[in-house]
């Protein structure tokens, strides 16, 4: 089921002709259908009521109206920044249901943090337990940690996007764990509460997630014997979507798998842990998408451009890491079918929003590049100083701004010339 489909020709965002939001917007625009960000948050609900938790991964997708759609469903979420924090609060979550994950946390992002009392902190090594311990010794406050354990499993995805192998640079190494775990019991101003995984994005195997989840069941198993009891178990985020052939897991059946292993722990052991998961791209990817008009067309010997006003500024996937997106003419209309590449207006040759299409388009057509939601507008940069695109979410018949297009003062407005 999609919320992008063709009615009468025409693809509609829910209830809305596109080329009326274009003709109301401009392109390049920001689609986002506020009813897809709601189902694909009840799947995973649905299957894990609390005690278990649900944190969506902001850096997906930030937009305010985006946090405030889930917040107002009950989310919790996974940040990895002080900027990502303030805009969790701006939009209504409450700052319980938060977890900080992150390499690099700044004394300041820590700071933050406390003064506003998240859930947890996901710590990403022992020099991070000593700066939240020292800061939360000095503010009179305590801090709820989870280790971030590196599970050394390989999550079979884009390099850029694993995280989970022993030679990426999140987490620490299992075989450090119990150690980092002691000091985190003898260090003033921390409790502990959990332990952490994340081993990648886009992932389309469920193996991977079970392999992760069994070394750190095993681990929570050491704990015990050590007297460190870890109330819940956070699987990190990484759910693949489908793009193009890709089958991932469904939902229900990647969220049962879990909870079995969850399950069979407790008969083993007696004792209740809470599952947390902390999904991003399987919330909110196929929720948007990037509508984008056709400039003009040319060919050489061996294949069509289509010149898109979209670039990699506007979405960095297909650029960054040869991501495949559909793109397709929002009408569906006959015509003579050109085959080669869409690109952009950025000078650069990586930029292109796909190659080897084959498609029927002409001059003033307008496309859509789906799967857009995650990822997308969040990657989104000033290169080439384009102005970066409005983003508007649509609910049934209704459409709203929730960002604004940028203008040419937007792009200097930080900047200053010299006296
Ligand atoms: C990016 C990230 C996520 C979300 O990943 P998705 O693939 O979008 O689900 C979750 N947790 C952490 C720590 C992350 O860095």
């Amino acid at each position: 089921m999609s919320d992008f489909e063709f009615k009468n020709n025409v693809m509609h965002a829910e209830q809305v002709p596109l080329p009326a939001l274009a003709e109301h917007y401009g392109t390049p625009l920001f689609v986002y259908a506020k009813a897809t960000i709601e189902r694909n948050w009840r799947l995973f609900t649905e299957h894990l009521p609390p005690p278990h938790r649900v944190c969506y991964a902001v850096k997906a997708n930030s937009n305010l109206a985006v946090l405030q759609t889930l917040a107002r469903l009950g989310a919790g979420f996974d940040v990895v920044s002080g900027g990502e924090i303030a805009r969790v609060l701006k939009a209504g979550g409450k700052a319980e249901r938060i977890v900080f994950s992150g390499v690099a946390k700044s004394d300041l992002e820590i700071e933050e943090a406390l003064q506003a009392g998240i859930g947890q902190f996901n710590v990403e090594s022992v020099t991070e337990l000593e700066q939240i311990s020292r800061i939360a010794v000095n503010k009179g406050v305590t801090a709820p940690v989870s280790l971030r354990v590196n599970p050394d499993v390989d999550a079979k995805t884009h390099p850029y996007i694993a995280t989970g192998l022993e030679r990426n640079k999140f987490g620490i190494a299992m075989a450090d764990a119990l150690p980092a775990y002691e000091l985190a019991q003898r260090l003033p101003g921390l409790t502990i509460v959990g332990v952490d995984c994340h081993i990648g994005s886009q992932l389309t195997e469920l193996q991977p997630f079970l392999d992760a989840m069994d070394r750190m069941l095993a681990l929570i198993s050491e704990l015990a014997e050590r007297n460190i009891f870890i109330k819940h178990l956070d699987m990190g985020g990484g759910l693949g979507v489908r793009y193009q052939g890709e089958t991932p897991p469904p939902v229900g059946d990647y969220i049962q798998a879990l909870l079995f292993k969850l399950e069979q722990y407790r008969e083993q052991t007696g004792r209740e842990l809470a599952l947390y998961l902390e999904p991003g791209r399987a919330i909110v990817a196929n929720a948007g998408i990037l509508l984008t008009r056709v400039q003009s067309i040319k060919a050489n010997k061996i294949k069509h451009f289509v010149m898109v006003d979209a670039g990699m500024n506007d979405l960095l996937r297909p650029s960054l890491y040869q991501a495949w997106h559909n793109i397709v003419n929002v009408e569906n209309k006959l015509g003579v079918a050109v085959q080669g590449d869409i690109v952009g207006p950025v000078c650069e040759t990586g930029d292109f929003l796909g190659q080897d299409r084959t498609l029927i388009a002409e001059a003033g057509d307008l496309l859509a590049v789906h799967g857009a939601g995650a990822y997308g507008f969040a990657m989104s940069s000033n290169y080439n100083s384009r102005p970066r695109p409005a983003e508007v979410l649509v609910s049934g018949e209704q459409h709203f701004v929730v960002r604004a297009r940028e203008t040419r003062e937007d792009l200097w407005r930080t900047e200053t010339l010299l006296p």
